[in-house]
């Protein structure tokens, strides 16, 4: 029956961890990774999260379905955090939020949503973008275009390029936006750029999903909410949000996230959720209650809100110091051309490295980067920051 079937290429980026792992060489670095890292290279376990996580084990509770769009406690407290506590959409009923496998699963069952309701929609992506983006809309039925977003000679947005082809689409189409930390670039919009792109957004008749997978990573929750807030003030009758807590919670393989459809009225929103939740039943019926019962227990708790709150802006405040660190090192080596990377968010950064510099790093130096020139800087830290930056000298030379 699957004689047909060929070899389908693998994911490069796990490609390049197993060939991490193999590497018997000590003091090998892997930055291709897309996981926050702490000091001691380790993924951290989050306090808050180990406190539910213990209490939820005394109780032991039996492991039944969530229903199908997931647990109320966690999908409220979740709309809380991205739209904010105050949110007249929220107090509206505009807002359709429903638990998925994480991002990922948010982002394809979104994508589901909308081949339903706009079946002869494009969907825009930025150039460049996560690659999976491309993989989940096309899967889902969809023509994937891309707008302008990088610019290599800058290290920054071309914004003037963005504005242009956002103009140029048709209305109706998709574009799909990051809200903070963009991966793979590492660059992002300034809020008053963010104002603009929602003017054209509106005037366009274009309909934004926004994919938020680092909410509190580079300046805080409410900041790096920015886009959210001002699609949800600028009038726009409908709009997607895909969100993510891999990261803000270290709970890469628990598969947290969330679906929200804004919706023009209260009515419009039920209507959308009952098709969401249609689209769920056909994939994988519910989603996993343990992740979920995680989050929503430090969410709901003011105490260990507060907790996590603290640990989030540890990681954050850590990413920050890595990325000055590797900047004010490289000047030392006589490298002050990479300064750009302070001003970059999140846990990625372009680095301007090509392919054959980061092909000398890998062969040369044990230090793992992706072709694109791509680096995870939440892998770094002052065990292995030195290395990593006489190693960047060295290959530049
Ligand atoms: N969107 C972006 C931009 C991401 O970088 C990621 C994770 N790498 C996701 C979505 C998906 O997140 P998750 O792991 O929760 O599926």
């Amino acid at each position: 029956h699957f004689a047909s079937v060929e070899m389908t290429p693998g994911d490069p980026i796990l490609g390049l961890t197993e060939a991490f792992v193999a590497d018997p060489r000590p003091g090998k670095v892997n930055l291709g990774v897309g996981i926050y890292y702490d000091e001691s290279g380790r993924i951290p376990v989050l306090r808050a999260v180990r406190q539910v996580e213990e209490a939820l084990a005394k109780e032991s509770l039996p492991r039944g379905y969530l229903p199908i769009d997931g647990l109320p406690a966690y999908t409220q407290a979740t709309q809380k955090l991205v739209f904010g506590p105050e949110s007249p959409l929220l107090a509206a009923g505009r807002v359709a939020t429903s638990q998925t496998i994480g991002g990922s699963g948010a982002l394809r069952v979104g994508a589901e949503l909308l081949k339903k309701a706009l079946p002869n929609a494009k969907v825009a992506i930025s150039s460049p973008s996560w690659e999976n983006h491309r993989v989940v809309f096309n899967a889902a039925g969809f023509e994937v275009v891309d707008y302008a977003y990088y610019d290599a000679a800058t290290h920054g947005v071309n914004f003037p390029g963005m504005l242009a082809d956002l103009n140029k689409l048709e209305p109706g189409t998709v574009v799909l936006l990051h809200a903070c930390c963009h991966n793979p670039t590492g660059v992002d919009l300034s809020a008053e750029q963010w104002k603009q792109v929602v003017a054209v957004v509106k005037d366009r008749k274009l309909l934004p999903f926004i994919d938020m997978a680092y909410q509190g990573f580079d300046k805080g929750i409410d900041e790096d909410a920015t886009a959210v807030r001002l699609f949800a003030a600028s009038g726009i009758e409908s709009f997607v949000v895909a969100n993510s807590y891999s990261k803000s919670f270290s709970l890469y393989g628990e598969r947290v996230g969330a679906l929200s459809i804004v919706g023009a009225t209260r009515d419009e929103a039920l209507r959308v959720q009952s098709l969401v939740k249609r689209i769920i039943r056909s994939i994988y019926s519910s989603p996993a209650t343990h992740g979920g019962a995680l989050v929503a227990g430090v969410l709901n708790s003011a105490e260990l809100r507060a907790l996590w709150e603290q640990e989030l802006t540890e990681m954050r405040e850590r990413i920050h110091a890595m990325r000055a660190g590797m900047v004010e090192k490289l000047a030392t080596h006589g490298a002050s051309q990479f300064s750009f990377i302070q001003k970059q968010a999140g846990m990625f950064s372009y680095s301007g490295l090509n392919k054959a510099q980061v092909d000398r790093l890998r062969e040369e130096h044990a230090i793992y980067a992706i072709g694109t020139g791509r680096i995870c800087v939440a892998a770094l830290n002052r065990n292995n920051l030195d290395n990593v930056v006489a190693a960047v000298a060295a290959v530049i030379r």
